[in-house]
């Protein structure tokens, strides 16, 4: 396989299970306490590192006992994990998650992802540069990710930007970026639409995509994923699963996808593994736990 690059966030998720969010000022006993390693950046390194792919996760930690937990995780799951930086004076990144029958309401509090800066960059540059692809999304200072892609493209290396949670810079970052992965929402944002009406969807990434050198990829849940190839449209459904827990979808598809594409896997091929992977993800509780291997993968692909 070749090599993966994954430079972003990592939090400890804190999961509260409860039957109903309190009303401000009030207290109530919730129903159980949960702890997942998660975060797009570390979630996506997972998914790389599981589909077999030599992956290196970039990112800072605090000096607390979530930093130790999720440093200890990542390493079990086969990262290179050595030019991970541990901060001094601030706690590891944490989501605060009330998981609530209907939905979940979520709080991120970036902590040390948000010291990831040039400098870092400047330090970790030789894992960037001997890599193969490097995957980013939108979790850490928005200045880095430039200087990264930048300095990723200067040297040759493939880099794929999943553009989520979505940010104006995108726009910017464009000339540094191979492949683009929105989802739905995040591809609506990107063309300035709060919402593309569905029988729309096709016609206007084709439409993008003509106008663009950036490789477009737009992720549709349950519908699949949809791109350009010899200028037409294909969508690439999703088989039809149970559907136990959707969260991690898009960071399997992202990072199975830089996965197969640092192994020369033809970017067609790429997308449909990914495709698969992510219609495995799914059917877990959990944003990594359904994260498959290639030989997973293998055995529903045909
Ligand atoms: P999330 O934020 O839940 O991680 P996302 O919004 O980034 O996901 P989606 O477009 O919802 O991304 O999903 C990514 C990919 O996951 C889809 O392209 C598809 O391959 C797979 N997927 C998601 N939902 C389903 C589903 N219900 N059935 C099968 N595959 C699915």
């Amino acid at each position: 396989m070749g090599k993966i690059a994954v430079l972003g966030s990592v939090n400890m998720d804190i999961v509260i299970t409860t039957g109903r969010m309190p009303k401000i000022g009030e207290t109530i006993i919730g129903d159980q306490i949960d702890y997942f390693v998660g975060g797009k950046g570390a979630n996506q390194a997972v998914a790389a590192a599981r589909f077999g792919g030599t992956t290196t996760f970039l990112g800072k930690i605090g000096q607390d006992t979530f930093g130790e937990k999720v440093y200890r995780h990542l390493s079990e799951e086969q990262l290179d994990v050595q030019s991970v930086a541990q901060e001094k004076n601030i706690f590891t990144g944490i989501a605060s998650i009330f998981k609530l029958p209907q939905d979940n309401c979520i709080t991120v509090i970036s902590g040390a992802n948000g010291l990831i800066d040039r400098e870092y960059v400047d330090q970790i540059a030789d894992k960037i540069i001997e890599s193969d692809v490097l995957l980013v999304q939108i979790e850490i200072p928005v200045d880095t990710l430039r200087y990264a892609l930048q300095l990723a493209k200067e040297n040759g290396v493939t880099t794929l930007l999943n553009p989520a949670p979505y940010h104006d810079i995108v726009g910017e970052l464009l000339p540094y970026v191979d492949i683009l992965t929105p989802n739905e929402t995040e591809f609506a944002a990107l063309i300035g639409k709060e919402l593309i009406p569905e029988p729309e969807i096709e016609a206007t990434i084709l439409a993008w995509q003509q106008t663009h050198a950036t490789k477009l990829v737009v992720t549709r849940g349950s519908q699949g994923v949809s791109f350009v190839d010899s200028g037409k449209i294909v969508t690439v459904a999703s088989k039809k699963v149970t559907v136990v827990d959707t969260t991690g979808a898009g960071d399997t598809f992202n990072g199975i996808l830089a996965a197969a594409l640092s192994d020369g896997v033809p970017f067609k091929e790429a997308v449909v593994l990914a495709n698969l992977g992510a219609g495995l993800s799914v059917q877990k509780l959990g944003a990594q736990t359904g994260m498959p291997t290639r030989k997973e993968v293998a055995v529903i692909e045909n």
